[in-house]
């Protein structure tokens, strides 16, 4: 089953907003978490993005690359950027899946590769 990255839709208003907020940042009438759960574009513009080098121990790989990603809709995300030479501008196609093992816990994030 493929996973979804979703926003959440303020039901007064119909603003979109991804992280989640306690209180819609449009009308700002919404402060009962009222927010309607809809599935994101996985797909968008990369717009920007940095290489950690420095990571936590546990991290078995020698670096990760960051990216913020203007998705189809015009939401932004932050994820790992899985691609050899990315650049600013590119389109890039998102796949939601396990992104760290902490003992038995996984951990999912969104994850873009080149399209
Ligand atoms: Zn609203």
């Amino acid at each position: 089953m493929e996973m979804n990255l979703y926003g959440y839709k303020c039901k007064k208003c119909g603003q979109l907003h991804y992280p989640y907020r306690m209180v819609c940042k449009k009308c700002k009438r919404n402060a009962h978490n009222e927010f309607d759960l809809v599935p994101l574009p996985k797909n968008g513009k990369l717009l920007t993005f940095t290489h950690l080098y420095t990571l936590p121990a546990d991290f078995e790989v020698a670096k990760l690359t960051l990216g913020i990603v203007e998705l189809e809709n015009g939401i932004r995300v932050t994820g790992q950027v899985s691609i050899q030479n990315p650049h600013m501008g590119m389109q890039v196609k998102g796949k939601i899946e396990a992104v760290r093992q902490e003992g038995y816990d996984t951990n999912y994030g969104i994850v873009f590769y080149e399209v």
